[in-house]
């Protein structure tokens, strides 16, 4: 038996995408950059996967950069921004629950003689608009808050972040890592007032190691990649042709099926919170950290087992075929606090014992009864405190 309930940190492509890549690889193998005919001809074919990229986001096909992910795309839009306007104003506004690759940047940023302001979030893990008008100041350039956080899968009001944004301030560029909404929230960047917009194809079913940035076309940033000067110079590197294939395919396919998948997702997420509230009321160290709210994500549910540390209780299930992830680490095998779980105010007690259980399109209901099956058994089993 094999349950994958880590979504969140990548998914399994889509067999549709997968065709699409074998086929595409099998014919169109030239560099797109190549002057010859047939180079030529892969070209017209990334230009028809930018352009599906693009109609989907709102946005002209000449705003698409690709990238290597959602790491690079964040790296990208905040770094090569941040210097290119360094001497226009030094102020950069994000929240205290981004994922590293937004606030790594950001700490670099601050060695580097930027003043990095970090809202605070309710214990819902939303931010207070109030505090972001008040923080936004005559040396603010950059505003950088996520769509859907990766961890409790608490959703940021984005159109009205925007408004504020550009209410204070048009010059002031507004950048969204749109990782964990792609797919699920439907998005027109133009309309919400967003500047720079972060992708990961490997999240939507897609291929790993390809993403997305897109810039408004009015805004300057410096490459941070430099080399052959491929896509405006912005981005240098030969194109990843079949990542991009399968990314403009992956889109299409999660955008056809998104009001189905979404209500199959959040009758999921709804069933498990119900189970494990349950589940509560025989044990007393479980705490859900997501709701049944539309500020939620229907993909998302963080749940603490306290005495259970977090890869205790991973380990345990791993055993079972049943695959979650401990807090938030879908990058990296560090044992680092999570500062999201920190941010919303959760008890030291709860943080180092949270799972992130996350939901894909090809679960099935059932799989949540297993797991919750699996929980009793184990929490008795694991309880340190009970022993
Ligand atoms: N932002 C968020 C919110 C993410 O969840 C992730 C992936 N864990 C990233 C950025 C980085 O994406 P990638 O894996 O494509 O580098």
């Amino acid at each position: 038996m094999e349950i994958y309930f880590d979504n969140s940190a990548t998914t399994k492509m889509a067999p549709e995408v997968v065709d699409t890549i074998n086929s595409f690889n099998d014919k169109y193998y030239a560099n797109p950059s190549a002057m010859h005919r047939f180079g030529y001809l892969v070209e017209e074919e990334i230009k028809k996967a930018t352009r599906v990229m693009s109609d989907l986001i709102g946005v002209s096909d000449k705003e698409i950069i690709w990238t290597s992910g959602a790491t690079e795309s964040n790296n990208l839009a905040i770094y090569g921004y941040a210097i290119a306007h360094k001497k226009i104003g030094t102020r950069i506004i994000t929240t205290k629950i981004e994922h590293p690759s937004v606030s790594k940047v950001c700490e670099r940023l601050a060695e580097e003689g930027f003043d990095i302001v970090y809202l605070s979030v309710d214990e819902n893990g939303h931010i207070d608009i109030d505090e972001l008008k008040e923080k936004i100041d005559d040396n603010t350039i950059l505003v950088s808050i996520m769509y859907v956080n990766n961890e409790i899968g608490s959703v940021q009001d984005i159109d009205n972040i925007g408004k504020v944004i550009k209410d204070k301030n048009k010059n002031i560029a507004f950048h969204v890592d749109f990782v964990q909404g792609f797919g699920r929230y439907k998005i027109n960047c133009k309309k919400s007032l967003i500047d720079f917009l972060s992708i990961s194809s490997h999240k939507f079913n897609g291929p790993k190691g390809v993403g997305v940035l897109y810039k408004n076309e009015s805004v300057r940033i410096t490459p941070l990649i430099l080399g052959g000067g491929q896509q405006g110079g912005i981005r240098s590197g030969t194109l990843n042709t079949f990542g991009i294939i399968g990314s403009a395919k992956a889109g299409e396919i999660s955008y056809e099926n998104m009001l189905k998948n979404n209500e199959k997702l959040l009758r999921f997420r709804d069933y498990l919170i119900d189970k494990l509230d349950n589940m509560s009321k025989k044990y007393d160290n479980i705490h859900i950290n997501t709701k049944k709210t539309t500020g939620f994500s229907n993909h998302i549910v963080s749940v603490s087992f306290k005495n259970i540390r977090s890869e205790v209780m991973l380990h345990a299930l791993e055993e079972k075929g049943i695959y979650v992830s401990a807090g938030s680490a879908c990058s990296t095998h560090s044992k680092v606090a999570s500062r999201t779980l920190d941010a919303i105010g959760l008890d030291k007690s709860f943080i180092d014992s949270t799972i992130r259980v996350s939901f894909g399109i090809y679960n099935e209901l059932s799989e949540i009864d297993t797991f919750i099956e699996e929980l009793d058994r184990l929490i008795p089993v694991l309880n340190i405190k009970k022993r």
